[in-house]
């Protein structure tokens, strides 16, 4: 029983990083995204259509990944609250820094969101 809960455990540590590092829900190996972005260039990450290793398709369907950005939504929201919380209450700064800074951050990490919500939105519906 105890074993289980640890086997359980570490399945489900290692799907999320899975998740985070954006690798393929069907072998874990291949990456869905060929190059990472950059907000400074404003380069959009570069989206596999197929898994290197298993040949997997990512997009299932056109507009399979209309849903992932109400997930980038929601993480942006999450990091916004976050950021909020940690510069308004604990480092104490005006609230036009606090508005400044979260919407730096918010920029800073939209091509993460991106990243980030579209594999979440493939692993969702892995196996669906
Ligand atoms: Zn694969």
């Amino acid at each position: 029983m105890c074993l289980n809960f640890a086997v359980l455990r570490i399945k489900v540590m290692s799907k999320v990083l899975d998740v985070v590092q954006c690798k393929c829900p069907n072998c874990g190996k291949g990456k869905v995204f060929s190059g990472q972005g950059n907000i400074f260039l404003f380069k959009m990450p570069k989206m596999n259509e197929r898994c290197s290793e298993c040949n997997f398709k990512f997009e299932k369907e056109t507009g399979f990944f209309f849903g992932a950005m109400f997930v980038s939504y929601a993480l942006a929201v999450a990091q916004m609250i976050a950021c909020f919380v940690l510069f308004w209450y604990f480092v104490d700064l005006s609230p036009m820094r606090v508005f400044s800074i979260i919407a730096i951050i918010t920029i800073l990490l939209s091509t993460f969101n991106f990243r980030v919500s579209r594999s979440i939105w493939i692993h969702l519906f892995y196996k669906v």
